[in-house]
């Protein structure tokens, strides 16, 4: 598999997709400042997405706090759960019909299984995987039971993983990491879709939140490279269009490390009490990436 960037008659159109189970950190402040400009730069639409999509870690006050911290930081878009737009919602947990609606499709083109393995044996997230921790490789014991697929009217009570084409090379052209190959079945196996908790996993309803908002380029941080891999058979099994991807450089702190959410000295609102200006954050990231440009 080939995936060719989509070559983009369509009007640009970019997203943020924050998750709003922590406080935005310097990392996403580089990342999305990136993709703010470069949806200025093509004249198009930028959208914010709210990927609340977990119920036990998502919390209100944290999707405020992204918000106003983007805000802060200068970043404007035309479409997001506080500005409305014509893909609303744009908070993940009110879009369960949407990705029901791709469960079923993906049942009915054989493309997914019900796993019953147990819980212990399978930890899986429903959020993005980071560097380190990513989705484990799954054995492919409940392959076997791909036929019992559509027996299933509801995702409920079962793990749901794509089968995924053994050895195939999922390859794209990246525009900023460059030419990137992963190994089906090697570099990552049959990845979950919905989780037993009946929480529709993050590849999934990234996967069809990215075609119904119209999204024309991803850009989000090189951790995520991987799934873009996951989610470009995702995107052939559904016949969806193949957007374009950016994936950003990632942030470490001073001893190398990636910054995560538990750096909260490096999160925005700690940086902002701390009497730096949006200009400082900026300069921080542009000393970090050399793709961030400040105006
Ligand atoms: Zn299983």
């Amino acid at each position: 598999m080939d995936a060719v960037s989509a070559t983009q008659p369509l009007p640009y159109r970019g997203r943020l997709a924050p998750s709003p189970t922590g406080l935005l950190h310097i990392g996403h402040a580089c990342t999305f400042w990136i993709a703010y400009q470069r949806a200025i730069a093509r004249n198009g639409t930028l959208v914010f997405r709210n990927e609340d999509l977990d119920p036990q870690r998502s919390k209100a006050e944290f999707a405020r706090a992204m918000i106003e911290d983007l805000h802060w930081l200068g970043i404007r878009w035309q479409e997001g759960p506080d500005v409305g737009g014509p893909f609303a919602p744009y908070e993940q947990s009110a879009r369960r019909a949407l990705y029901l609606e791709t469960w079923r499709r993906l049942r009915d083109g054989g493309f997914i299984y019900p796993c019953t393995c147990s819980r212990k044996d399978l930890a899986t997230s429903a959020t993005a995987p980071n560097e380190g921790d990513d989705e484990p490789l799954y054995s492919g014991r409940c392959r076997t039971r791909i036929g019992e697929a559509k027996r299933y009217d509801s995702p409920r009570g079962v793990n749901w993983r794509f089968l995924v084409p053994d050895n195939e090379t999922i390859a794209f052209d990246d525009q900023r990491q460059g030419r990137q190959r992963y190994i089906a079945g090697g570099d990552f196996s049959d990845f979950v879709v919905w989780r037993r908790d009946d929480v529709p996993a993050y590849q999934l309803a990234v996967v069809a939140d990215d075609a119904a908002m119209q999204i024309t380029e991803i850009i989000r941080g090189a951790d995520l490279l991987k799934s873009t891999a996951r989610q470009l058979l995702l995107i052939r099994a559904l016949g969806l269009p193949v957007p374009a991807y950016y994936h950003c450089d990632l942030v470490r702190d001073e001893a190398g490390a990636r910054l995560a959410k538990r750096h909260d000295a490096l999160s925005l609102r700690a940086l902002r009490e701390h009497g730096h200006t949006p200009q400082d954050v900026l300069k921080m990231c542009a000393s970090q990436q050399s793709n961030c440009t400040i105006r």
